[in-house]
């Protein structure tokens, strides 16, 4: 855009010259062409990135700052709060919303948010990305996978949420009211909560009848620097239906017309600096792609698509052995795992049910009969 303006700019000062240049002193027309020629490229370039305040929580970000925010949520007994940073650039564009901590066992996405409160500059910015560094303040102060111990709830099952009910669900409220609904783009980021073996994936929202945001969630999950990509088909699912609860985070925003794209990078809880920084690039990749930033987009060479996934589950309570891996390729009918009762009796033996990659695996002993043991990714050539 800025190299438009000057063109125009200097179009419009040669033909002034060619114009005047028989009759007046060409000096001071030079002068007056250089004054012009300024002050013109200065209006137009203003009017192009005009960029206004950004309004949120009752407070206006100015454009080329970023502002914190500490939103509290509070029922009768108990509070919690929201802490969110918004980036507001200098110029106008897209608006990006990001979610961390989700769940808030899940670190890795939490600390890119951390990471990213120094990475986004403001100031080289097109548009805003509101960045929620925990969504779950409880379940990350609790230590507590899943869910928020304040209500036992999980949030990622809690949207749209409830504005006059437990604390979980007033968080997804807020989420869903005066976050999401401000977004031209969504991001939720999650990683292997305490027990789940996770190999790294970006994943976009698709439905027949949302053609249009669907691709462009594809583009997006695309552009993250992800070697596999899950593709959620949600056309026949309750959670799209229309009265029904939308459950997850990002599905709230995919109902709602908003290009979505979840992440799941990081596994067992852990923090691992790989998986810190491969979000953070991923999300940076991003900005660039939706051309909030200046740079260009990582794209994996050969991207696999997962477009069906098999997930099969525990016929036992008691100890569960993984033999395999986030992330490995496994053939059917081979050997991944086995449970033993409470005296190390081998009570099954688990066999791959299908062909394809481990998306997740139970990574710790614990194992409870009905809960899922992996979930095998089917990837078509
Ligand atoms: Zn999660």
């Amino acid at each position: 855009m800025k190299i438009i303006d000057i063109q125009i700019c200097k179009y419009d000062m040669s033909l002034l010259m060619s114009h005047f240049s028989e009759r007046v002193d060409k000096t001071m027309l030079r002068n007056i062409c250089t004054a012009f020629f300024f002050v013109g490229c200065l209006s137009c370039s203003t009017a192009l990135k005009a960029q206004h305040f950004f309004d949120f929580n009752g407070k206006s970000v100015s454009p080329g700052t970023k502002e914190h925010f500490t939103i509290t949520i509070a029922d009768q007994d108990t509070a919690t709060f929201i802490p969110v940073t918004v980036f507001h650039g200098k110029e106008s564009g897209p608006v990006l919303g990001i979610t961390a901590g989700v769940h808030g066992y899940e670190y890795a996405p939490i600390l890119a948010g951390q990471k990213l409160i120094k990475e986004i500059d403001p100031e080289e910015l097109r548009g805003t990305v509101i960045l929620v560094q925990v969504a779950n303040v409880g379940s990350f102060l609790g230590r507590s996978p899943y869910t928020n111990p304040l209500d036992d709830r999980n949030l990622n099952r809690s949207f749209p949420g409830d504005a006059e009910g437990t604390i979980t669900e007033r968080v997804a409220s807020f989420i869903s009211e005066k976050i999401i609904p401000r977004c031209t783009y969504f991001v939720d980021a999650h990683s292997g909560d305490a027990p789940e073996d996770l190999m790294p994936y970006s994943a976009y929202y698709q439905h027949d009848k949302k053609e249009d945001i669907s691709s462009k969630g594809r583009e997006m999950a695309k552009h993250m620097g992800f070697d596999h990509v899950i593709v959620f088909k949600t056309t026949d699912k309750d959670y799209m239906k229309k009265g029904a609860p939308s459950l997850y985070c990002s599905a709230q925003a995919f109902k709602w017309g908003i290009p979505a794209v979840d992440i799941e990078c990081g596994r067992l809880g852990m923090v691992e600096e790989k998986f810190v920084e491969k979000i953070v690039a991923g999300l940076g990749s991003l900005l660039n792609y939706l051309e909030m930033t200046d740079g260009d987009p990582v794209v994996s060479q050969g991207i696999a698509f997962v477009e069906e996934r098999s997930y099969m589950s525990s016929s036992y309570t008691g100890f569960f052995y993984p033999l395999k891996s986030g992330g490995d390729y496994v053939r059917k009918g081979m050997k991944i795992g086995y449970i033993t009762d409470f005296f190390n009796k081998t009570r099954d033996v688990v066999y791959a049910d299908t062909s394809g990659i481990i998306l997740y695996m139970l990574g710790t002993p614990p194992v409870n009969k009905g809960e899922t043991l992996v979930a095998i990714g089917i990837i078509k050539e």
